[in-house]
């Protein structure tokens, strides 16, 4: 502790011989956002399909071969933007020019090591796919039809040529990712037939162009399902682990996520953090007990006692076709509440809209935020709800106890209110596409999940209304519950990637230290067999927000404020903590 405060004071003094913004040069800054302007053309320019994905149609025509030559291009645009960065002096930038220094450079060293150190184009056979770009063609009306199906063709033409580079690049790849690779890219045939066919109707071109259209589509079809079979019969007799290793797994986190911590620090305070919600679950369990099981024993085994306690919580649910309703009414009571408590400003002129997931969507059940990209700011944000209609009883019945009635508000918390979606918001306001296209996922994420405690620390509970003082014990330990998932979610990616954990272990770990079900548990399970650091981003930048209010809670004292903490904290757009936390340490006052 002691030590932490030492290392802090150091940052303190530091920033402040550095910067006082008053006297920053302002053709700096100028010099600095043209830059910046220039560095996003050009990156469009190495990524085409990134480019599309966030909403910059220029190089919609264009399918890049992932060949030597485009990673050594990838590579000489690193190294020329690298040495660019080196020509700002950081102290004669503003605040948020400097965090856009940092998501640059890293940006640039994190495409480099992906390059020369990390080698996922080698083992990763799954990294080969070309649907979803199509897709995106089809699906979103960006422009009108008959352009988008013009763009698909030309992009068509290189895709042939794409799967032959692929095939060049793969050595000695994993297991897992290889059947990925198959089941992906036969699961995206249908974007260049029955998708395709069903475009084309509802567009004027010519007879004779959708005949070529057509054609083309063929023969993007065989070269698919040529790179499917060629993985199937690929000789693999040293296929190369799934688990990443200590030393990439630390570089990978550092990129990635960008922590104040490292990678082995995280797991520590994970562990830690596991073992305190067990303690504080038993509590509430045992106080619970007579309440709901009078007349039971209580198990003497503690995870079994809160097990039982959460399975009949957990009957306390919506019925399937009253799921969205219950989210639609709930979102209201969450501003109610924040504005009641004064949290933090939600600006009512940025409506949420709650839409049925859409069709091209379907399948992943539970919600989402789709919010504009940095070149549609004014688009809608949209709360995409999952349709349980069509399901089997049992699964939409183990799905709405998952989604209970607890859970389904702390839902609500994250993704939308005082969650993801106010996060956009204030995002949006500060005005920076460098934000926007490298936005920092463990702050994103982790200002959800630390969202979710902080609105049950106020009091937070949708039984007791607006006014309410304390949450429920029951809302707790469904909160805990949920808490322990994404806690759970960092213990069982780094033991696995770096400590060999077995597929047993992560099995115990999830179903019966965290409660889950075992289908989520094994879905779990394949995803972090194809993942690598993604899962942390929950934990560790729920952690550091969390420390970070503590600490400055401590040292102000009095002066210190939540709603201001967290406007001031969202004011920098989605930066990485440690970056706000300097900034922020800096001008506290
Ligand atoms: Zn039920
Ligand atoms: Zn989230």
């Amino acid at each position: 502790m002691i030590k932490r405060t030492s290392i802090l004071l150091c940052f303190f003094i530091l920033i402040c011989m550095e910067t006082t913004n008053a006297k920053l040069p302002a053709d700096a800054n100028a010099r600095f956002d043209s830059y910046k302007e220039n560095f996003v053309l050009e990156l469009w320019k190495v990524y085409p399909s990134w480019a599309s994905s966030v909403g910059y149609h220029k190089y919609d025509s264009v399918l890049l071969i992932p060949d030597d030559a485009s990673r050594n291009n990838e590579l000489s645009f690193c190294r020329a933007h690298l040495d660019s960065l080196k020509k700002f002096k950081l102290a004669e930038l503003s605040d948020l020019n400097k965090i856009d220094y940092y998501l640059i450079e890293n940006q640039l060293k994190y495409a480099q090591w992906g390059i020369t150190e990390e080698k996922a184009y080698e083992w990763n056979p799954a990294s080969y796919n070309v649907s979803e770009s199509f897709a995106n063609m089809l699906g979103n009306d960006y422009a009108d039809l008959n352009s988008r199906l013009r763009n698909f063709y030309v992009r068509m033409g290189a895709v042939s040529d794409y799967y032959s580079a692929a095939k060049h690049n793969i050595k000695n790849p994993t297991k897992e990712h290889t059947i990925l690779a198959m089941e992906q890219n036969s699961g995206g045939l249908s974007v260049f037939t029955d998708d395709l066919n069903e475009a084309l109707k509802k567009s004027t071109l010519p007879d004779t162009e959708q005949a070529a259209i057509k054609e083309r589509a063929t023969q993007v079809v065989s070269a698919i399902k040529r790179y499917t079979s060629w993985l199937g019969k690929l000789p693999n007799p040293n296929p190369r682990s799934f688990r990443l290793g200590k030393e990439l797994y630390a570089k990978k986190f550092e990129y990635e996520i960008q922590s104040g911590y490292t990678a082995d620090e995280i797991f520590k305070k994970a562990q830690q953090h596991k073992d305190e919600l067990l303690v504080k679950m038993h509590d509430i369990t045992s106080k619970l007990w007579p309440k709901y099981m009078a007349g039971k024993p209580m198990p003497g085994d503690r995870l079994a006692a809160i097990r039982q306690m959460i399975d009949v919580l957990s009957l306390n649910h919506v019925q399937a076709d009253s799921f969205q309703a219950a989210i639609e009414h709930q979102l209201p009571e969450l501003v109610a509440f924040i504005k009641n408590k004064d949290l933090i400003y939600i600006d009512p002129s940025k409506p949420l809209v709650v839409r049925k997931e859409p069709g091209y969507m379907a399948g992943v059940a539970g919600a989402s935020i789709n919010a504009p990209g940095p070149y549609d700011k004014n688009g809608n944000t949209y709360y995409n709800v999952g349709s349980l209609s069509g399901w089997d009883k049992d699964k939409a019945e183990s799905y709405l106890r998952e989604y209970n009635h607890y859970i389904l508000q702390i839902l609500n918390i994250h993704e939308a209110i005082p969650g993801h979606y106010t996060q956009l918001v204030y995002a949006n306001q500060s005005p920076s596409i460098i934000k926007s296209i490298l936005g920092n996922n463990a702050m994103i994420e982790g200002w959800a999940v630390y969202g979710e405690r902080m609105m049950l620390e106020n009091g937070y509970d949708g039984d007791q209304g607006v006014n309410s003082t304390e949450a429920s014990p029951e809302m707790w330990l469904m909160y805990y519950k949920w808490n322990l998932r994404s806690t759970c979610n960092t213990i069982l990616d780094y033991s696995v990637h770096t400590k060999n954990m077995s597929k047993e272990d992560a099995m115990n770990l999830l179903v019966n230290e965290a409660f889950q079900q075992q289908a989520e548990a094994e879905g779990k399970w394949n995803r972090v067999s194809v993942t690598q650091v993604q899962l942390d981003c929950y934990f560790t930048g729920y952690t550091e927000i969390y420390d970070l209010r503590e600490s400055l809670k401590q040292s102000m004292g009095a002066k210190f404020n939540l709603k201001k903490f967290h406007e001031q904290f969202l004011s920098y757009g989605s930066a990485p903590v440690k970056y706000i936390k300097q900034l922020m340490q800096h001008d506290k006052k």
